[in-house]
């Protein structure tokens, strides 16, 4: 029988999966797989929780389905106030939550809700929104444009726009060859700089992930960088967008990532944590000065999805609340996190492990040819999905991307378990680790060229 599902990849064949349970998905022909990923920072409470299916089935049968510019549901409304609720305090009051099915709609929301505010504030050259290179917003094209993720650009670059991007704040390979904290965060002024070249008159938003998840393999600024970045924007008139689709919603540590800082920006996106997978769900959380000049402006927003508030998407993500607060899954987090950061530390034994880094429960591992140097493996070596699979094969299952170290070359993996990982799953998952990455420093370095021990 052919195969009918079109594929992210033609060059690969997926193993069916059936069922999921806690931290582990198993597929037809019978094995299991420690989800160290989340699938991609997705899954918070972990797999095949009964009682979300149950909410969710509740819903679908009481009301799957209405438009959300003819009817608001009780299951938004309450969802919505739950998630303000969490919300940096000055968002709390007058702030309003715009659902989506997801991080891409979250962030084409946001985009457009920048424009119309500008425009209902009679600025109406204001729409470009400045973003930062090593970056991923989405897979639309508004949110490609302006994501700085040049393997997942560069296809489609003639139909993105260039609106602005500057630096990343990436210490390891810090792109002004500065060093914390020496540089000041120089690299924060790096928007002022932008800002200063050119005309800025045209600026609606900078757009920025707190901790960059995919693209450079959970990076956080060092203290100082977010605060001056919030301090740019307000000084020079433009909103701050916060992009938590990966680091919202508990996943560092902290409800959002932002408060590690102390920060409070204008809008904050937030996705696949929000129904820990259960549902397609999203979510922009506004800010209410930005909110009233909508509602006191023209009225409406000019956008919309089909599925916006979806129902039974909203039961998911209130039924997965209701568990995380059951069960106090955000403060396990930190302590978890400490516990699975030490433990990926010993992985720094190996000279192709550059770096390892993270915040709460989202981290990253860097593989580079040579830990002193940190040069990276050449891109056709393909070394992070290498990894990957070899750490597959022991039954754990990892995130690789690459383009890391120039929006090209730079190999990692993103680890980002289910909040709900033990102790003894741990250490199986650094053993899955620890198997794949022996194995690449001894069967692939060696004939690279490079050093097989860390002295
Ligand atoms: N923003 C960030 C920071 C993300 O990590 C992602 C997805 O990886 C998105 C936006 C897009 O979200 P989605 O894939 O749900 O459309």
């Amino acid at each position: 029988m052919s195969e009918a599902i079109f594929p992210r990849s033609f060059l690969k064949t997926y193993p069916r999966a059936v069922r999921g349970e806690g931290c582990f998905v198993f597929t037809a022909d019978g094995r299991r797989f420690l989800d160290g990923a989340g699938g991609a920072a997705v899954v918070t409470i972990g797999h095949g929780i009964e009682e979300i299916g149950r909410a969710m089935a509740e819903q679908a049968s009481l009301l799957a389905y209405v438009h959300s510019s003819q009817y608001h549901t009780g299951v938004a409304e309450k969802l919505a106030r739950r998630i303000l609720s969490l919300a940096p305090s000055q968002m709390r009051n007058s702030g309003r939550v715009y659902f989506t099915s997801g991080g891409s709609e979250a962030t084409e929301t946001a985009l457009k809700l920048a424009r119309q505010y500008w425009v209902e504030r009679g600025e109406k050259k204001r729409y470009r929104v400045v973003s930062r290179s090593q970056s991923y917003h989405g897979a639309t094209l508004g949110a490609l444009a302006v994501s700085g993720n040049q393997r997942r650009r560069e296809p489609y670059a003639p139909m993105l726009p260039e609106w602005g991007h500057i630096p990343p704040c990436y210490c390891y390979r810090c792109p002004l060859k500065l060093e914390y904290p020496a540089c000041n965060v120089d690299c924060a002024d790096e928007l002022d700089r932008l800002l200063d070249r050119g005309s800025a008159e045209d600026v609606a938003a900078f757009i920025l992930e707190p901790v960059v998840g995919a693209t450079l393999g959970a990076v956080a600024p060092p203290d100082g960088y977010m605060q001056r970045i919030a301090e740019v924007c307000k000084r020079r008139g433009i909103l701050l967008i916060a992009d938590e689709v990966m680091s919202g919603m508990g996943r560092t540590g902290t409800a959002f990532a932002v408060e590690h800082w102390g920060v409070s920006p204008d809008i904050i996106l937030v996705g696949k944590g929000i129904a820990s997978g259960y549902a397609p769900l999203g979510a922009v959380i506004v800010a209410g000065h930005v909110a009233e000049t909508i509602s006191r402006g023209t009225g409406s927003f000019v956008h919309g999805f089909t599925f916006d508030a979806h129902p039974v998407a909203a039961a998911a993500g209130n039924a997965v609340l209701d568990y995380i607060e059951r069960e106090n899954l955000f403060s396990r987090v930190e302590p978890v996190g400490d516990e699975l950061g030490d433990a990926l530390e010993s992985l720094q034994r190996y000279s192709v492990v550059g770096d390892v880094r993270g915040k709460g429960l989202l981290f990253g591992i860097e593989l580079v040819r040579d830990a002193k140097t940190r040069e990276p493996f050449p891109a056709d070596a393909q070394i992070a999905l290498r990894i990957h699979e070899d750490a597959l094969e022991a039954g754990v299952i990892t995130y690789p991307v690459q383009g890391c170290a120039d929006g090209t070359r730079g190999d990692h993996l993103l680890i980002a378990p289910p909040f709900t990982i033990t102790s003894t799953m741990i250490q199986m998952l650094v053993a899955g680790l620890d198997h794949a990455i022996s194995d690449l420093e001894r069967t692939h370095l060696a004939g690279m060229g490079g050093t097989t021990a860390r002295a």
